[in-house]
C-alpha cells in the first residue's frame, strides 16, 4: 500500500470536511432532527461493535452526517469512520432501522478492513501522477494534497468484489451484535435491486451478481442469528 492507514485517516478528516461543506452552506447536514436521531442511534451501537473487533478504532474521531439530497441513494465510509448517508437512502428504500443498520454496518466494515487506504493506494499509483511522484521526492505538502484527492475520489469509486464480499460479511455481524436482524440484509439489497439502475458506484455498479451477494448472505443469517437473539444491553458509543 502506497498510502498507509494512518495518512489515509489524516487524509479523510481533511477531504470529509470539504465534502461536507457545500451542503453545510445550504442547511442540508443532520437538518432533520428525528432522523438525526434515529441514525445516531444505530450508528452508535454499530460504532461500539466496531471498538470490540479493532480495539485501536476507539481512538478514531467516528462521525456520521446525513445530507438532505432526497434523490441520492448512497452512503459511505471514509478512513477513520467518517461516514454519511444520504436522505434517498433512507426514503426511497423506506428502510426500516434492521436495514439502516445493514447499510451502515457495511461502510463501517470498509473502514474496518482498510478498504478505504487500499482504494486510495490505487488511486495514488493510477490517476494521480503527480501527488505519486509527491510521495516518491517526500513531498509531505504535495503529498497530502493528493492523498486528500485520493480519499475525495476513494468514495466515489467502487470497491472490488471481494470488497464488498468482505464488507457485508463484517457488517451483517456488527450488526447482528449490535442488536439488528441479520435477515435485513437479504430485505435491504432486495430493495435496492428494485430502485436499481442508476445510482453512485458503493450500491450498484460492483454488483453485476445480486442472486450471488443473496445467496452469501442467507448463508449467513443463520449463524448471525444467536449474536441478534442475545439478552441483555448492547454497548453504545456517543457521537
Ligand atoms: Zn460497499
Amino acid at each position: 500500500m502506497i498510502v498507509s492507514e494512518d495518512s489515509a485517516i489524516v487524509a479523510s478528516k481533511q477531504a470529509y470536511t470539504e465534502m461536507l461543506k457545500p451542503y453545510e452552506q445550504q442547511g442540508k447536514i443532520d437538518n432533520d432532527p428525528a432522523l438525526k436521531d434515529r441514525v445516531y442511534w444505530i450508528t452508535g451501537h454499530l460504532i461500539a461493535q466496531a471498538i470490540t473487533m479493532r480495539p485501536e478504532t476507539k481512538n478514531w474521531s467516528w462521525s456520521i452526517k446525513i445530507i438532505n439530497d432526497p434523490e441520492t441513494v448512497n452512503a459511505w465510509a471514509m478512513a477513520g469512520g467518517k461516514m454519511a448517508l444520504y436522505t434517498g437512502l433512507v426514503e426511497k428504500l423506506k428502510a426500516t432501522d434492521d436495514e439502516l443498520a445493514q447499510v451502515l454496518g457495511h461502510e463501517i466494515a470498509h473502514a474496518l478492513a482498510k478498504h478505504s487506504a487500499e482504494k486510495m493506494s490505487v488511486l495514488m499509483a493510477s490517476s494521480i501522477g503527480v501527488a505519486a511522484v509527491g510521495v516518491a521526492a517526500d513531498n509531505k505538502g504535495l503529498a497530502l494534497a493528493g492523498a486528500v484527492l485520493a480519499a475525495t475520489l476513494a468514495v466515489q469509486k467502487p470497491n472490488s468484489r471481494t470488497a464488498e464480499s468482505e464488507a457485508d460479511q463484517i457488517g451483517i455481524e456488527l450488526a447482528a451484535k449490535a442488536g439488528y436482524d441479520p435477515r435485513a440484509s437479504i430485505t435491504l439489497w432486495q430493495k435496492m435491486a428494485k430502485v436499481g439502475g442508476k445510482g453512485p458506484p458503493e450500491f450498484f455498479s460492483t454488483h453485476p451478481s445480486p442472486e450471488n451477494r443473496e445467496k452469501k448472505l442467507a448463508n449467513l443469517v443463520p449463524v448471525m442469528m444467536p449474536y441478534y437473539e442475545q439478552k441483555g444491553e448492547r454497548p453504545f458509543y456517543r457521537l
